[in-house]
């Protein structure tokens, strides 16, 4: 999954510190990431922000490899973009593409990033009385000069569940979006639930089906749109009959465990869990 980079260690220690030759960087315009010729993070001693506006946050590090987000003016960054690409030093990319960089570490300094780089943009100025947050001293926070408010980094939980009846797992298809294939059942944490409160729900809410026997597979950091996604599997409970909600899904069915469409992919918790089912780990 993303967040497997064994050998390598991601360091969070908080620290105000100033970029220096070597560091990475990760530059976000709007949904792109600007990348250098190599379609790697270009480091610091390839950057020139003269003629810009910038701050430089630092996010984490991964060993001794320290990561930047280099935060520049709404009016410069436009120009200081074209200019880079004119001089053929950086290129745009998707930012959904960081998960296919490779080793892993890349992908997940990438997700990671994006989610850090969201939280910042979002939170420019204090929701209480609207006045420019500034970075906190002493941990990860954006701290209100005015009013004295303290905002930390929001991550947003989620469910994902495998639900199972002996040798069939139940496969759904998301109804108008990018992903045509098919995966698990998925949703967020509403306030007031458990997480198993959330696996009920949405089992029933997506294809009408009773589930029993939950339990904790893993999680994972997800960077873009900013969640922690908590995996479980579970046992159908009583009828097998699906009632599909068509609002959400394309389409619902049990598949036999050798017959699960095993996606080709090492990056999600969804794959994981797939995985581990046709091996079957559950
Ligand atoms: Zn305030």
């Amino acid at each position: 999954m993303i967040q497997d980079i064994y050998p390598h260690h991601f360091l969070l220690d908080y620290k105000l510190r100033s970029p220096a030759p070597g560091d990475a960087f990760l530059l976000f315009h709007g949904q792109q990431v600007f990348l250098n010729a190599g379609g790697s993070y270009p480091h610091y001693e390839e950057l020139d922000f003269s003629g810009t506006d910038v701050h430089f946050l630092f996010l984490f590090a991964i060993d001794n490899q320290n990561y930047f987000l280099a935060d520049l003016s709404d009016e410069k960054a436009n120009s200081f973009y074209a200019l880079q690409e004119q001089k053929k030093l950086l290129f745009p990319h998707s930012v959904r593409c960081l998960r296919d960089l490779r080793p892993m570490d890349l992908a997940f300094a990438g997700y990671t990033a994006w989610h850090l780089h969201s939280w910042y943009q979002s939170n420019r100025f204090c929701g209480h009385c609207g006045a420019k947050t500034v970075p906190g001293t002493d941990e990860r926070k954006l701290v209100c000069p005015a009013c004295h408010a303290e905002i930390y980094p929001r991550i947003s939980p989620c469910i994902i569940v495998a639900v199972h009846d002996g040798d069939r797992l139940l496969m759904t298809k998301y109804a108008g979006r990018p992903v045509s294939w098919f995966v698990l059942i998925a949703g967020f944490i509403e306030i007031g639930e458990t997480a198993e409160d959330t696996v009920r729900r949405e089992v029933m809410e997506e294809t009408g089906v009773r589930v029993k026997n939950i339990r904790y597979f893993g999680s994972q950091p997800w960077g873009i749109p900013g969640n922690l996604t908590l995996g479980f599997t579970a046992e159908l409970e009583g009828s097998d009959e699906i009632t599909l909600d068509t609002g959400e899904l394309s389409a619902g069915r049990w598949f036999l465990r050798e017959e699960v469409p095993v996606p080709d992919d090492d990056v999600s918790i969804t794959s994981a869990m797939i995985h581990a089912f046709v091996k079957h780990e559950f």
